[in-house]
């Protein structure tokens, strides 16, 4: 009987040296003093369970008692053990949700990349280690494109495409994280000019090869703008803003990079005060509106007028539309200042057929301005008012704010065109346009970049590119205008490429509309303007 109970208690030592380890385990993961006096009650009871068994051995038989006690001891060694090794294993998976937690609250669930706070918290590690580094803002081109026109599916595709063959690329000492939509950020120690343009090159390269997703072969390229510390900066603040500085202008100049220096600076003072100017001059209604005629180059007569907006500048001469008209589409006021042209619009039409010019005028609208009905709504009540009508506006929307939303604009430029107004599609051949966005929207007219215009003599390309636009306009059935025409010999040129309409400094730089009559009434220059809707 004695050794019934000797076995039992034997085996109940075993079963607390078997929580032993798992135990001493716990203590070292978790510093709680409650395992800490657990571990010890274990030892005690060792001490305890030896003890007894010592003393079974010492006697012959046992009495009910001890038996009772030899069982009890082996079933609360079973019960600690179990207690230990349930405990370690929960303990374990605590520890790893945490990890993945952690890992899931720094890093980016698309990409895999590092996330945006992870990459705060690297940058400020880098600052308070002091040694110089550089950080780049990249921003995909044309992303917002591919997410309109493919959808989310192939958008999140290009991201993850991108991330993972950027990466690969990039040397090991580089902290490469997304930080939201298509922005990506980079660390790197890269600080020299030398050093940065090979760093650039990387990201270049990594991107040469067009990514293979589904049926679609995408060319994917990226603005990069940075900024170096402590040459630039010592606040986290600045460098990041210096770098998205430098790669907004990346994105204007449309080169690959450029690394932040004063000049941005002083380009970014003159944006708000021009910002802040703007406000006034729309209250205080300093903007002019100036004509362009076009020249139908068939009837060797003014077809139409185009309207250029001119804001006076206080040290005399026009503040240019090209400086003010992209701040004002950043700060929304562009809607407003549409309005104000067309208000000047309808004002001019009726001097100018009281001079006996009826004709047709073309308006430029903004990205913004295809966003929404509103100037389609307004238009309607202009309408209604009497002040202008359908067949004297031509409405002017660039090839680029075309691409910009291609869905929204289609409904805007679907409205306009059912309302009866013509639209006619300006700066050709810059905002890489499918051929497929002509036959969708209601186009009636494509304006040549003066780009290619310009550089026509110069360079067979342009020639080629004027040309072919100008067949497959045709062949489309919108009518061509070429802009920038500015010698006799680019006229001539156009004539034998049969496009229809002129503009450019050669017949007449844009005119206040008084100066417009008189030039429309000096038939020794051109014959008189003719009432001719069509375009
Ligand atoms: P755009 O619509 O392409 O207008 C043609 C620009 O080319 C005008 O510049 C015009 O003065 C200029 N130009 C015309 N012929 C020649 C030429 O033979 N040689 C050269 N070198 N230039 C020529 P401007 O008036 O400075 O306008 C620049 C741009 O600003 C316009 O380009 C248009 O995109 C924008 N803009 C002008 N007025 C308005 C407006 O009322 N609303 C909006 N949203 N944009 C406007
Ligand atoms: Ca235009
Ligand atoms: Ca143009």
């Amino acid at each position: 009987m004695a050794v019934l109970a000797m076995l039992l208690v034997a085996a109940g030592v075993s079963f607390l040296l078997f929580s032993l380890k798992p135990a001493v385990t716990i203590c070292r993961q978790d510093n709680n003093a409650g395992w800490k006096i657990l571990l010890m009650l274990i030892i005690c009871f060792l001490f305890g369970y030896l003890l007894f068994l010592y003393y079974l051995y010492g006697i012959d038989s046992t009495s009910f008692i001890e038996n009772s006690l030899a069982i009890i001891l082996f079933g609360g060694s079973i019960f600690v053990m179990m207690v230990i090794n349930l405990s370690l294993k929960s303990i374990r998976k605590i520890q790893s949700i945490a990890r993945q937690e952690r890992h899931n609250s720094l890093h980016d669930s698309l990409t895999g990349l590092a996330n945006r706070k992870h990459f705060l918290t690297a940058i400020s590690d880098k600052v308070e280690q002091s040694a110089p580094f550089s950080v780049f803002i990249l921003d995909l081109n044309g992303f917002k494109q591919i997410n309109d026109m493919l959808g989310h599916y192939y958008a999140d595709q290009v991201l993850i495409k991108a991330a993972a063959v950027i990466k690969r690329q990039l040397p090991e000492e580089c902290f490469f994280s997304r930080i939201g939509g298509d922005q990506f950020t980079l660390i790197s120690s890269a600080v020299t000019d030398e050093n940065i343009r090979n760093l650039m090159t990387c990201i270049h390269l990594a991107l040469k090869t067009p990514f293979n997703i589904n049926s679609y072969n995408l060319k994917i390229s990226m603005c990069c703008g940075g900024s170096v510390f402590p040459e630039n900066s010592n606040q986290i603040v600045t460098l990041l803003q210096q770098a998205d500085n430098a790669m907004s202008e990346a994105k204007k100049r449309q080169v690959g990079y450029i690394t932040y220096n004063d000049s941005l600076d002083n380009d970014a003072k003159y944006r708000l005060e021009i910002s802040s100017r703007l406000h006034n001059a729309l209250a205080e209604n300093q903007f002019q509106v100036h004509y362009q005629p076009l020249i139908n180059v068939k009837a060797g007569r003014i077809h139409h007028f185009e309207a250029l907006i001119r804001w006076p500048a206080a040290e005399g001469g026009f503040i240019p539309p090209d400086k003010f008209i992209p701040i004002a589409e950043q700060n929304n006021l562009i809607r407003q200042i549409t309005i104000c042209v067309l208000n000047n619009i309808c004002d001019h039409l009726q001097e100018l057929k009281q001079a006996g010019l009826s004709s047709c005028i073309h308006i430029n609208l903004s990205t913004r301005d295809l966003q929404d009905d509103h100037i389609s709504v307004r238009l309607a009540e202009l309408i209604n008012q009497g002040r202008i009508l359908a067949k004297e506006l031509v409405l002017e929307v660039t090839e680029t704010a075309v691409m910009n939303d291609i869905s929204a604009t289609k409904t805007v430029l679907m409205q306009l065109s059912r309302q009866g107004f013509l639209i006619s599609l300006d700066d050709f051949g810059t905002g890489y346009s499918s051929l497929s966005i002509l036959l969708e929207l209601p186009i009636h007219q494509i304006k040549i970049d003066r780009s290619f215009v310009t550089s026509m003599q110069e360079k067979r390309n342009s020639r080629s590119i004027v040309q072919s636009i100008i067949l497959l306009a045709h062949n489309l059935g919108c009518t061509v205008v070429a802009e920038g025409v500015e010698t006799k010999v680019l006229v001539d040129e156009l004539t034998n490429l049969k496009c229809d309409y002129l503009q450019g400094y050669y017949y007449s730089k844009p005119l206040p509309v008084t100066a417009l009559i008189e030039y429309c009434r000096d038939t020794d220059k051109m014959q008189p303007v003719c009432a001719d809707f069509s375009i």
